[in-house]
């Protein structure tokens, strides 16, 4: 069972919070989605010490990602008009749609295909319509403009024909993500029939087929009974047939990994062939210190789950309030890398998912007296600056790309080492 805000507040689990915390949640959840599983409620939440609580922090919103005026205005709505007029204003204020997400719509001639991104010549998103929602959602959720009323900038489509369209004209296309929300919130036929898809003999240039998935920690139940029984089945013919599933875990605390539940259902995943990577932001008050996180590699290496990412939180939504300077995101990365054995650091970060690619933060260095930020794109549209290092001006309060002053001369002088370069700022920030 899964419980919106008027659900969670007439259930006895709303007792569980104050009632300062309950007149907030109903405020707070008029302006950012709420959603939490029975699962969540039940099994991951220490309701004795709520507040502090990861996964509490996690699913339900709170007073301070708003800031003191759009609060103001939220306590002091006099209508039902004006409730949509701030709320709609305040919605726009908090960036839905960042890093250039549009520019990713492909296009072919002038069909163009709303439910797919491609940024990466490899790559290609697939948003099923029917899995634009979570089995909970997080409140630092990116995608957060998918399940509220901002209809312009939703990604979605049902369309299988899109999809097969598309691969089939893009040969270079290896991977395809199903993505959302969460594409295993939708139903088994409604999921195997766009795996059916991907499937067809015609686009056997499709090598590997990945979920992003939160259910491993929102849900396990999904992989587990009679429903758990078929998906398991299908991930296997699939994967005897020859092609590589990816599950694109995300988990955020160790403690989403701490039950029975999500034990068996990634034992059940991993026997089937499935492969489960895992990825997550550093998120201020959930996951912002290297010992959780050296935790969380070190049980995900235990339970067979490969470590992947660790993401700077996006310029979106309550950026303000979840986001951690760079600086320190690098500090609490390098810490936590430092402790765990060379099987978990397959992990890579931190790393800033930003419009012109996957951008990492590979170190700070000090020349004459000032220190720099090295930078590296990990992924990028424009395959030719993959993996070259480049500098930006040290700064103690950046927490996102654009924040930063990219170094056009550093390579020029003594500091150069072999392979270092620098690029014009306008490749960066040309959204
Ligand atoms: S699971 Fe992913 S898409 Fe769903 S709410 Fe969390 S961050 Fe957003």
């Amino acid at each position: 069972m899964f419980f919106t805000v008027k659900r969670f507040l007439k259930s006895e689990y709303a007792e569980r919070i104050n009632s300062q915390d309950q007149k907030n949640l109903a405020l707070l959840a008029k302006v950012f989605p709420f959603k939490v599983s029975r699962y969540v409620l039940d099994e991951l939440i220490d309701w004795r010490n709520y507040d502090d609580d990861p996964v509490y922090r996690l699913t339900f919103p709170r007073k301070s990602m708003l800031s003191d005026r759009h609060w103001n205005m939220m306590e002091n709505l006099s209508s039902v008009e004006e409730e949509k007029k701030v709320v709609n204003l305040i919605r726009h204020s908090l960036n839905p749609h960042p890093n250039g997400q549009k520019k990713n719509i492909p296009k072919i001639g002038d069909r163009s295909f709303g439910g797919l991104q491609h940024k990466y010549r490899e790559t290609v998103l697939f948003f099923p319509a029917q899995g634009q929602t979570c089995h909970s959602y997080c409140t630092y959720c990116f995608r957060w403009a998918q399940f509220v009323n901002l209809d312009e900038h939703k990604f979605k489509s049902k369309d299988h024909k899109d999809l097969y369209d598309y691969l089939l004209v893009n040969p270079d296309v290896t991977d395809v993500l199903i993505t959302g929300g969460d594409p295993l919130f939708m139903p088994n036929k409604t999921l195997f029939s766009y795996l059916d898809v991907l499937t067809m003999p015609e686009l056997s240039h499709i090598r590997s087929i990945r979920l992003g998935s939160k259910s491993l920690s929102f849900y396990p139940n999904r992989f587990l009974g009679e429903e758990g029984d078929e998906i398991i089945y299908k991930l296997k013919q699939i994967i005897k047939s020859g092609k590589h599933i990816a599950f694109m875990a995300h988990f955020s605390h160790p403690n989403e990994l701490s039950t029975e539940k999500v034990t068996r259902a990634v034992e059940r995943l991993r026997n089937a062939g499935v492969e489960i990577r895992s990825q997550a932001p550093l998120i201020k008050g959930i996951n912002d210190n290297p010992e959780t996180w050296r935790d969380m590699w070190q049980k995900q290496v235990e339970m067979g789950i490969i470590p992947y990412y660790m993401f700077v939180e996006r310029d979106t939504g309550a950026h303000n309030y979840f986001s951690v300077p760079l600086f320190r995101a690098y500090e609490i990365f390098t810490e936590a890398y430092s402790q765990i054995s060379g099987l978990a650091k397959t992990v890579r970060g931190p790393s800033m998912s930003a419009d012109p690619g996957k951008v990492l933060i590979d170190g700070i260095v000090e020349y004459e007296g000032a220190k720099h930020f090295v930078l590296k794109f990990i992924q990028a549209r424009d395959a030719s600056q993959i993996n070259k290092p480049f500098f930006a001006k040290f700064n103690e309060n950046a927490t996102w790309l654009d924040e930063l002053e990219i170094e056009e001369d550093l390579s020029d002088n003594s500091v150069k080492a072999d392979g270092y370069f620098s690029l014009p700022q306008n490749i960066y920030f040309n959204s």
